[in-house]
């Protein structure tokens, strides 16, 4: 994909000295400090963070995007809590709003894809007495004895926190009981914004930060990968990001264990934050490029392309985004319950040639990045010219 190198920036007599020296340290792999990050923030345009987040993913990548086939089991969307931002939960008194699964239902979706070439089970959703300890753990024992090479990536800090503590047991023993039980990985979500003054007022009651890290620091412990997340967008300011995606690097300079950073916009239906805001495209990209470059011992960073839609999923592509994820089938509705798209359902054709219609080279991983097809130049069956997206310049 051609897209301008950051010569253009380090050439730029008109450019300020700060801008210029923060995107020589990024060519020269140097890592960018708390100020460097909050400086981005505040001043740097959409232009300038892509030739250099652009170059850092390619440094990374090159052309490479990948993605897993993979669907979504949430066990329920009643939950205990009640944050502020979240359109999904149906709050306890109105319970019989949602549906609570039982475990045979969650075992009878999982069967429903016996024979589709996924490799991944998302097991996510909201917090209820039931879900409990015993119960995950025989989940995740009964998906494991259908079906041994489907990968479980499952349940957050949020859920592991209410658990164990309603259990009466510690993180450690906790996080150990579920690798017992086959539990594979450790999704991102439920970080919202770590810093405590936003956090009580979006995401009060459920864990804190600190707890946040710390569990998946004991599951990196363990040998257990995750990924992380950070929800922007609502009422954070610019040094609230920062903080948040410092705490993480700190956490990935000890252990090593996240594979993946994905930033979650902040959508503005049915919530009790209907009256923000939502973040512009622009705002977005310039996000996923400051994450690129703060982010310097991360791997990947993902798109969520039900969240953002599928155009600026594509233009990401070339803002250090190197990841787009994804269903395979309308198995989540966390975000189209948000605002986001309303059947989040993408055949794999359909993934490929979004790829490729921005010059990247498509490539099927497993769960913990392993190569399974590169798409490259696969041709479907369909061999129809692919409508609705083409390639974008960008400045
Ligand atoms: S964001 Fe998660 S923890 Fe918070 S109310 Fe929604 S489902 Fe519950």
């Amino acid at each position: 994909m051609v897209t301008p190198g950051p010569e253009s920036i380090l050439r730029d007599t008109k450019l300020p000295r700060h801008l210029r020296a923060a995107a020589q340290k990024v060519v020269d792999g140097e890592r960018l400090t708390p100020a460097d990050g909050l400086m981005l923030y505040e001043e740097a345009s959409l232009g300038y963070l892509g030739a250099l987040a652009n170059h850092v993913r390619e440094r990374m990548h090159g052309d490479r995007t990948f993605f897993n086939r993979n669907f979504h089991v949430e066990p329920t969307n009643v939950c205990l809590y009640t944050c502020t931002f979240c359109s999904y939960s149906r709050r306890m008194k109105k319970r019989e709003d949602g549906w609570e699964y039982t475990m045979d239902e969650m075992l009878d979706i999982v069967k429903q894809y016996d024979g589709k070439p996924v490799t991944e089970v998302h097991i996510v959703g909201g917090v209820l007495p039931q879900y409990d300890v015993p119960f995950y753990t025989e989940l995740f024992r009964q998906i494991k004895a259908h079906r041994p090479e489907l990968h479980i990536k499952a349940l957050t800090p949020v859920e592991y926190h209410y658990i164990f503590k309603k259990a009466k047991i510690s993180y450690e023993d906790g996080m150990r009981l579920m690798k017992e039980a086959g539990l594979d990985s450790m999704p991102g979500g439920g970080a919202e914004i770590f810093a405590d003054e936003i956090r009580d007022q979006i995401a009060g009651g459920k864990c804190s930060g600190e707890q946040w890290l710390r569990i998946h620091e004991i599951w990196h412990e363990l040998g257990g990968r995750s990924n992380a997340t950070m929800l922007y967008g609502h009422i954070e300011n610019y040094g609230h990001r920062i903080d948040h995606l410092e705490k993480l690097r700190a956490l990935q300079d000890k252990t090593g264990g996240f594979q993946t950073y994905i930033p979650l916009k902040f959508r503005n239906e049915n919530n009790e934050l209907s009256h923000l805001p939502e973040s512009t495209v622009i705002e977005d990209l310039r996000n996923y490029a400051i994450g690129r470059l703060y982010l310097d011992n991360f791997d990947h960073v993902k798109a969520y392309w039900p969240m953002i839609g599928r155009t600026t999923a594509q233009l990401s592509l070339a803002f250090g985004v190197d990841d787009l994820d994804g269903t395979i089938d309308d198995t989540t509705r966390i975000y189209s319950m948000a605002g986001g798209e309303q059947h989040p359902a993408m055949s794999t054709e359909d993934l490929v040639k979004m790829i490729r219609a921005v010059g990247r080279q498509p490539i099927e991983r497993d769960t913990l990045y392993g190569i399974i097809e590169d798409f490259t130049d696969v041709e479907f069956a369909s061999d129809k010219e692919y409508r609705g997206y083409t390639a974008l310049p960008v400045v």
